[in-house]
């Protein structure tokens, strides 16, 4: 199954009735597939903050609710999101936020773990299709035992490589009654500053429950070397060095911190191994802790198994020829009868200053059309 069939598989296995995204790679079939299900009210919204909010309200209303992007998609939810962190849900709310290191198909490399800290709301890392569907299941529970809302980062290796998932039952979810409470859902400045220390309790609760939760384990093997990581890295790290210990992060936000100093405890030399941002870097290193990240991984692009051989192991020879010079380019171009062609065709020839907007037209960007200026 595709990640993203997968994490719309777990969706649907958990029980969720309304699902609201907005279109952008790497996370656009998710909606696509689960529009498949006819139990599950899918739709398209104009913008990211529209289906964070369409699904948001959902959850208030007591049914479980979906909201998906893409990274970027995020800063434009994010004003929505800072608040629901304030609220709760009621029933469950989950996001799925798909990151794009490498920029396959985005303008940026941001981290989307940044937003759980800063929201202060869980965020889980699934490092396959399996987990995919598992995760997101576990997130509705997760998001309704703690009435927040729960991030699931996706990278594009999650969502668009493929994996076997074995499929589970839908769960039947009764809806949660809703009761007017403007204490709860009103965020004037008097009902906020409460809601300010409900979240200090819950992300204290949280902190509790995530060195408990089997999302985060420990695999000891070489004593030599511990790497803490999570994500598609996971199963890059096990294909190329089998033989070290790792502390696999399911869970991105809040961290295990027992469980890291226990990890630490058990090896040699400590690393962690992160993309994009050195965001778990930074916590350990605040816990006192020495470890090595940055030094060693790249903290631009996408870290690839063969990057990985190249950082762990700089002596080891690769045992493959590297044909990639061989390849054709083939740079992304508009459809062959796409209409907006001759728009552009125009607009180049008339040498037009032209401001562009993110999807199909920054195709215009390159020659032969050459037409496209600016794209914030
Ligand atoms: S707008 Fe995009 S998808 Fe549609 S025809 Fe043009 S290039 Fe193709």
């Amino acid at each position: 199954m595709l990640g993203n069939e997968a994490f719309a598989r777990g969706a649907y296995e958990g029980g969720v009735e309304v699902a609201a995204g907005y279109p952008g790679t790497p996370s656009t079939e998710i909606l696509e597939f689960l529009s498949r299900y006819r139990e599950v009210h899918s739709r398209w919204c104009p913008n990211e903050k529209v289906a964070f909010e369409v699904a948001a309200g959902a959850a208030i209303g007591g049914k479980r609710a979906l909201a998906t992007m893409k990274h970027v998609g995020l800063n434009v939810a994010s004003d929505a999101l800072m608040t629901l962190a304030y609220t709760g849900v009621n029933a469950g709310f989950v996001a799925i936020v798909a990151d794009d290191p490498g920029m396959h198909s985005s303008q940026n490399e941001q981290d989307t773990r940044n937003y759980a800290f800063f929201a202060k709301v869980p965020c889980l890392e699934p490092a396959n299709p399996a987990e995919a569907r598992e995760f997101v299941r576990l997130a509705f529970t997760i998001s309704e035992m703690f009435d927040t809302p729960v991030l699931v980062r996706s990278t594009t290796r999650v969502s668009h490589s493929r994996g076997v998932v074995e499929e589970g039952e839908r769960e039947s979810v009764p809806t949660r009654r809703y009761e007017k409470r403007a204490e709860k859902f009103v965020m004037i400045p008097a009902f906020a500053r409460e809601r300010r220390k409900v979240l200090e309790e819950r992300l204290k609760a949280l902190e509790q429950w995530v060195e408990e939760t089997p999302l985060n384990r420990i695999e000891l093997r070489d004593r030599k070397m511990g790497i803490i990581t999570g994500g598609v890295l996971y199963e890059y790290l096990r294909e190329v060095a089998p033989e070290v210990s790792v502390l696999k992060l399911g869970v991105s936000f809040p961290l295990p911190r027992r469980k890291i100093r226990e990890f630490a405890s058990e090896v040699a030399e400590l690393l962690v191994l992160e993309e994009l941002d050195p965001v778990w870097e930074r916590e350990i290193k605040a816990m006192g802790i020495p470890v090595k990240g940055r030094e060693v991984f790249p903290g631009i692009g996408e870290i690839t198994p063969d990057v990985l051989i190249g950082c762990l192991f700089p002596e080891k020879k690769r045992d493959f020829a590297d044909l990639s010079h061989l390849l054709i380019p083939r740079p992304p171009t508009l459809c062959a009868g796409c209409p907006h062609r001759g728009v552009f065709k125009v607009l180049h020839d008339l040498k037009a200053v032209v401001c562009g907007d993110i999807g199909c037209y920054t195709l215009s960007t390159l020659p032969p059309l050459a037409a496209l200026d600016t794209r914030p």
